[in-house]
């Protein structure tokens, strides 16, 4: 993979949330190959040792991990001790989310809990624990929260992950006007589908296997490495002036989405279908006029 100056990311110290799996991993093993040092945590430890264990193997990198539960502050907190015992953090990945489909009226509340307890509890503890940290030692850095469309354009059978990513969407426009001054700059991401077996799992979208995609104007899904290259662009000093931002990285979705009805449909349409169609077509004279 080139594009980047391999040391794009040196000197600087990243905790990924969720890091052990998915995008989050994706994400991991692209900063390390531009010169990251890095931090994951999740809940389940033999999944970060594993990850680790792959890091080190490809790029001799001593990843440290925390066995970490975001909802809880106690456990943030303790991470986060744990992680500057070392050395400070430069930059903050909110990646970790639970998310399932249901419809939305059978939702226990126990359901809208989990989810935005991940999403965004365990969002604002990590953010403020290590925000915290930062102003008190006069630190810079970047925080990178990875929402999904569903924050910017609602999601019908997601909700509770629909309404944290939003209010994520919102911490982070808030936290770059109060934190801009000293130094700390929050970013995020809104992608639309990368398959992942989490996501796979509990979304019931498609895996892997297959790459094509209806429903993205770019007729695919995205692919992890275009993802992680835009967050490697976002949290390195090359977006040094960008704040407050939420960049979308859908293939085109969001706007296939939100055209009428039947617009899918057309982009499969073969050379025949058009020129069938337009033979149709009132005549330009009578379109003029109506
Ligand atoms: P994933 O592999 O399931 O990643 C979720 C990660 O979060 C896991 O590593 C999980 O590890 C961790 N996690 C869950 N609950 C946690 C908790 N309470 N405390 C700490 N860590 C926790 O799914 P993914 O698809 O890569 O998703 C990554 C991010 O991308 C999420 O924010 C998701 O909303 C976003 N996203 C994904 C897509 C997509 O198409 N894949 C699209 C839009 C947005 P443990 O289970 O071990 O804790």
């Amino acid at each position: 993979m080139t594009g980047f100056a391999n040391d794009l990311l040196r000197g600087k110290r990243v905790l990924i949330t969720g890091g052990g799996t998915g995008l989050g991993k994706s994400m991991g093993e692209r900063f390390l190959s531009l010169g990251a040092e890095l931090v994951i945590c999740g809940r389940r430890t033999e999944v970060l040792a594993q990850t680790a264990a792959e890091f080190r193997d490809t790029f001799g990198a001593d990843v440290q991990t925390f066995r970490c539960d975001v909802r809880s502050s106690d456990d943030v907190e303790a991470m986060l001790d744990g992680i500057w015992q070392r050395a400070p953090l430069d930059v903050l990945v909110n990646n970790a989310a639970g998310n399932f489909i249901a419809q939305t009226h059978r939702l226990s509340a126990r359901a809208i809990d989990s989810v935005l307890g991940i999403c965004l509890h365990g969002t604002a503890y990590c953010t403020t624990g290590v925000g915290r940290r930062w102003i008190a030692q006069g630190r810079p850095g970047t925080v990178l929260s990875i929402l999904t469309l569903s924050a910017l354009q609602g999601g019908a059978f997601t909700v509770p992950s629909a309404m944290a990513k939003a209010g994520i969407d919102a911490m982070t426009k808030s936290l770059a006007v109060e934190w801009g001054p000293k130094g700390i700059r929050l970013v995020a991401v809104a992608p639309g589908s990368f398959p992942t077996e989490g996501a796979g799992a509990r979304l019931n979208v498609s895996t892997e296997k297959s790459t094509a995609d209806a429903g993205a104007a770019l007729q695919r899904h995205g692919e992890h490495v275009e993802l992680a290259n835009l967050c490697a662009f976002l949290i390195s000093d090359l977006a040094s002036y960008i704040t407050g931002e939420t960049v979308v990285i859908d293939g085109g979705r969001r706007y296939l989405g939100g055209a009428r009805a039947g617009v899918a449909e057309m982009l499969s349409w073969s050379d025949e279908d058009w020129e069938r169609r337009r033979a149709q077509m009132p005549s330009r004279s009578n379109a003029r006029s109506t």
